[in-house]
């Protein structure tokens, strides 16, 4: 079968594998689609020394059950099901709690989910170890969704995290309204009352924000982009600021605009960084850096989409283009999400 793999630094190459076979306890899952996420940029480009390469990326995706190892059962075969993507050990309390993606274990596994340093989705097939690293989907078409395991799960535990602070008297600004801030515009305004500001660097970006609902737009790149968002709050600032880029000038720019008692929360990870001293953020103000999000929020995420709260603008490539796919995100080319699609 074909599969996206990453070699090694800037080396992704599309290639002929083995069809796997799953072991007792692991499901093979058929592959409809697997959304490309920015993070993967970060890690071809960069890179995570632990991992063993060469891997199959992709973890975003979704699929229907192919085969059950020995062992597993709860599933028909060719129910369609999303890929839960945080991979923790399954045991300890916060995965207990479905929180696998805060697992006690993290930090000492190279491995933090399919596509994330073992074979992940962008491939006609995918090993998933466990079965309660599946969430079934229903009615919902897998092809129409996967993003939503990341684009949309990240996203809405970030907000959440935040949620008493999202009142209508309160602002939030958004900055980078990518697959995972266009996600978020929907989840605030869809949510919560608070008036939405969102901030990118490119005018179709804003331009999908506005499309989403947000109340104002703001080119980040401007000059005086923290003087405008003051004229839209006031003195009293941004309750939340949710940074979906985590650049030195997003950061900095968050600092600039998060208010006394504040959350500011910092999903990307361009590589940026802040130094702290006093005064730098206000009083109160918190600095949050969440990461992916719980499997029953992925479920809330699914009934987001089946109300009609939430969709994803996304555009469909085959498989066989993943680099250009990449290229096309390395330069800000692509709205919402791409998804590579498998031929079968
Ligand atoms: P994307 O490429 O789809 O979107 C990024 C957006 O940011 C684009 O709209 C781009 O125009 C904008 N942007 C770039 N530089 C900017 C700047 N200096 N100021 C303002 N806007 C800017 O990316 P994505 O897939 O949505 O991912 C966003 C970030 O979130 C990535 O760094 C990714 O690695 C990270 N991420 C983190 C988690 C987590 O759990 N913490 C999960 C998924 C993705
Ligand atoms: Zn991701
Ligand atoms: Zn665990």
């Amino acid at each position: 079968m074909k599969a996206v793999r990453l070699f090694g630094v800037n080396d992704v190459r599309v290639v002929d594998v083995d069809r796997p076979v799953p072991k007792p306890g692991e499901v093979l899952v058929k592959v409809a689609a697997a959304g490309v996420c920015h993070s993967d940029l970060h890690l071809i480009e960069h890179g995570r020394r632990a991992q063993k390469q060469p891997f199959t990326l992709g973890h975003e995706n979704a699929g229907w059950v192919e085969q059950l190892g020995d062992g597993v059962d709860g599933f028909e075969i060719g129910e369609p099901v999303m890929v839960f993507g945080p991979w923790g050990c399954g045991h300890c309390a916060p995965c207990q709690a479905s929180f696998e993606n805060y697992c006690e274990h993290q930090s000492e596994s190279p491995v933090l989910g399919g596509g994330l340093g073992t074979d992940g989705g962008m491939a006609e097939y995918m090993i998933v170890p466990h079965p309660r690293l599946l969430v079934k989907l229903g009615d919902l078409a897998p092809g129409e969704v996967a993003p939503l395991s990341d684009a949309a799960l990240t996203p809405y535990h970030a907000i959440k995290r935040s949620a008493a602070k999202l009142t209508p008297s309160s602002f939030v600004f958004v900055i980078g309204i990518g697959g995972l801030g266009h996600m978020a515009v929907q989840i605030l305004k869809k949510l919560y009352a608070a008036t939405v500001i969102a901030g990118d660097i490119a005018d179709d970006k804003l331009d999908v924000a506005r499309h989403h609902g947000a109340d104002h737009v703001v080119r980040t790149d401007r000059p005086d982009a923290a003087e405008q968002i003051r004229a839209l709050t006031g003195s009293k600032k941004c309750a939340v600021v949710l940074d979906f880029v985590g650049a030195a000038p997003t950061l900095a720019l968050g600092a600039a605009t998060v208010g006394l008692n504040g959350d500011f929360t910092v999903v990307g990870l361009a590589g940026g960084h802040i130094d702290y001293a006093a005064g730098v953020v206000p009083w109160g103000a918190s600095l949050c850096v969440p990461y992916w999000g719980s499997r029953v929020e992925l479920m809330e995420v699914l009934d987001m989409k089946r109300k009609g709260i939430i969709d994803i603008d996304y555009t469909t490539y085959p498989l066989e283009r993943a680099n250009d796919v990449y290229q096309m995100l390395r330069e800000g080319r692509i709205n919402g999400r791409a998804v590579l699609v498998p031929s079968h």
